[in-house]
């Protein structure tokens, strides 16, 4: 099957960053949220993101009026509903996804493919709770969404392998690479990434070493672009605690006990880059160790 338009539910952080790069790539696209604000800050940012690679000579002024042309914004669900392909990347919370699936199910054209950008929810238990089971897959993006190349793409139980392939060539005609993954908790990524960052925690909850000396570590003796901590400040620690819990629930496993120093920093609301405090303080000019 051939996907020309999408439709994108959710114009946070994910949702403008996969608009992004589904006009840029000659979809059509229509991006939905219920709050406007969203919807005017996602236009404004994609422009913003698109003029600063066209400023790096990454694509052409007329790629960008392109992709920007291509994008409609919309409050009215059910107007999404014609497009080939439907992108669910709204807050994560499974009763909101249901909700959304649920009001767009009756107006929907029954070869639409129905995806969900979620990190920790079951793709199965989303996907049964739609009239298309066969045809509903997870399509999960890493953030920034216009930077990062992986795509995973998760089968639900009950996933049909022409709705696979349909979006594996999807992920290619994106320009990015996509990892095939089980509907397991955390995926693969997060799955791997997140008791990683967990046991730098545990590392530095235990005095083993400091905050700056776990991070020069895993840059400097493991090659890391970036140290476990700094990279959980950036994705933010309400959202690693979140994961760990869902790895240490779905997989019942002590060995995903979140550490109660995370658990610290969240009841604090040092949630990282986002509250300008986590493990580094960043209301200065250089981010500050904050231990
Ligand atoms: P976000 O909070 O930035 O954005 C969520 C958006 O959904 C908001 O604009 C909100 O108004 C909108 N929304 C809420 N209810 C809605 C509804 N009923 N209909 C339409 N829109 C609605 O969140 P985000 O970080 O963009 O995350 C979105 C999804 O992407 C989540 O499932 C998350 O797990 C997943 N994800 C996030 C990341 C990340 O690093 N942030 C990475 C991969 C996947």
């Amino acid at each position: 099957m051939e996907i020309k338009s999408v439709g994108i539910v959710g114009a946070g952080q994910m949702g403008n960053g996969i608009a992004h790069v589904f006009s840029l790539a000659g979809f059509d696209v229509i991006l939905n949220d219920i709050s406007q604000e969203s919807l005017d800050n996602s236009l404004a940012l994609i422009d913003v993101n698109l003029t600063r690679q066209v400023s790096r000579e990454k694509i052409s002024a007329e790629e960008r009026s392109g992709a920007l042309a291509r994008i409609k914004t919309t409050l009215n669900l059910p107007d999404i509903a014609q497009t080939d392909l439907v992108i669910e990347a709204a807050t994560e919370r499974e009763s909101v996804k249901t909700a959304i699936f649920e009001d767009l199910l009756p107006h929907l054209k029954p070869t639409t493919i129905l995806t969900s950008n979620t990190s920790s929810i079951s793709i199965t238990r989303l996907a049964s709770r739609t009239d298309r089971p066969e045809k509903f897959m997870g399509f999960h993006f890493m953030n920034p969404v216009p930077i990062m190349q992986l795509v995973e793409l998760i089968r639900g139980i009950a996933t049909d392998e022409e709705t696979f392939k349909t979006c594996l060539g999807v992920v290619e005609k994106l320009g990015k690479t996509s990892a095939s993954a089980e509907d397991f908790p955390g995926f693969i990524v997060n799955r791997i990434l997140m008791p990683m960052i967990n046991e730098a925690v545990y590392t530095l909850y235990e005095g083993v070493g400091s905050v700056a000396s776990i991070d020069s570590s895993m840059k400097l003796g493991a090659n890391h672009p970036m140290g476990p901590l700094e990279l959980a400040d950036f994705i933010g620690l309400d959202t690693c605690l979140a994961i760990m819990n869902v790895l240490h629930d779905g997989l019942a496993d002590t060995k995903y006990r979140p550490c109660p120093l995370l658990t610290k920093y969240v009841e604090a609301g040092w949630l990282g880059r986002k509250t300008e405090r986590g493990f580094y303080d960043y209301r200065g000019e250089t981010p500050v160790p904050t231990r």
